[in-house]
């Protein structure tokens, strides 16, 4: 995605380590370092003029330093749910208060810390955020499973597709289709 697309404190679809796609609050279009520092990661402005890049070797000391945007994504392997999204959308206003990232480093630590349920804050990579989630759901057509709560996305006869419950065995409602009450409901 284009930086100039990107909105701040937005949730957009962004691919992660695992090439899953997730829901993911932008904070800012603009760069930062993400940098090992005793034992943890500390995230400063990029310097003025610096390009997308992966790896910052020379201001980490070959620690492996990242620039990219800065997000909050949940835990790998994490399912999509609206309640995901919904947590998202509620840590945006708290970005806000705390003015992350606009009033820099410190603003941004404060934000990290209060970051619960597993929800972590990285950098990414502009190739990675693909687009606003409410367009990415939308035009993929997921819905709600009224069962497990997922974001599922429609087979071509209209039934929720194959997929995982919480326990990771799988869902009741794979390959059902959604009641009218049901499609009505998702949509609220
Ligand atoms: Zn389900």
């Amino acid at each position: 995605m284009r930086k100039q697309s990107m909105k701040t404190r937005q949730v957009h679809a962004v691919r992660a380590a695992d090439r899953a796609v997730v829901p993911a609050l932008l904070l800012a279009p603009t760069l930062w370092d993400r940098l090992p520092e005793e034992g943890e990661m500390v995230f400063h402005p990029a310097p003025p003029g610096e390009k997308w890049s992966t790896t910052l070797d020379r201001a980490a000391g070959g620690a492996g330093g990242r620039r990219g945007v800065l997000a909050v994504l949940p835990p790998l392997g994490a399912r999509p749910t609206k309640t995901l999204v919904r947590s998202l959308e509620r840590l945006a206003r708290l970005a806000e208060q705390v003015g992350a990232p606009e009033r820099g480093e410190e603003a941004v630590a404060a934000f990290q810390e209060a970051l619960e349920d597993g929800l972590r804050l990285d950098v990414v990579r502009d190739a990675n955020v693909l687009m606003l989630w409410d367009k990415h759901a939308s035009g993929k057509g997921l819905r709600t499973c009224p069962a497990c709560g997922s974001l599922v996305a429609m087979n071509a006869a209209s039934r929720l597709r194959a997929h995982n419950g919480e326990d990771g065995l799988p869902c009741s409602r794979s390959n059902t289709a959604l009641t009218e009450e049901e499609r009505t409901r998702a949509d609220t």
